[in-house]
């Protein structure tokens, strides 16, 4: 599956920097693909050191309040926008 719309930008929301390489992005799961909850998306480096426990990569629970989001998405930044590298529920 696919995100439904891929966010023009993104950016961290827990250092405020742009997400330009990669990130975390919780989304809520839709029978036609992924729907991007962006406020709440981490960078790769945050979703390591402050989302997740050190050194491990968070789990949906860190990122999001439960029932935020169903799945969250590692995407990668390309040309396109976010595309999603792999989801974890
Ligand atoms: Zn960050």
């Amino acid at each position: 599956m696919d995100l439904l719309t891929r966010p023009a930008e993104l950016a961290c929301r827990a250092c405020g920097e742009q997400i330009t390489d990669a990130g975390y992005l919780p989304a809520i799961e839709r029978e036609a693909g992924y729907e991007p909850q962006a406020d709440e998306a981490v960078c790769d480096d945050c979703g390591f050191n402050e989302v997740g426990m050190t050194g491990c990569a968070p789990e949906l629970d860190d990122v999001v309040e439960p029932d935020g989001a169903d799945v969250l998405l590692y995407v990668r930044w390309t040309d396109d926008g976010p595309t999603v590298v792999s989801a974890k529920e």
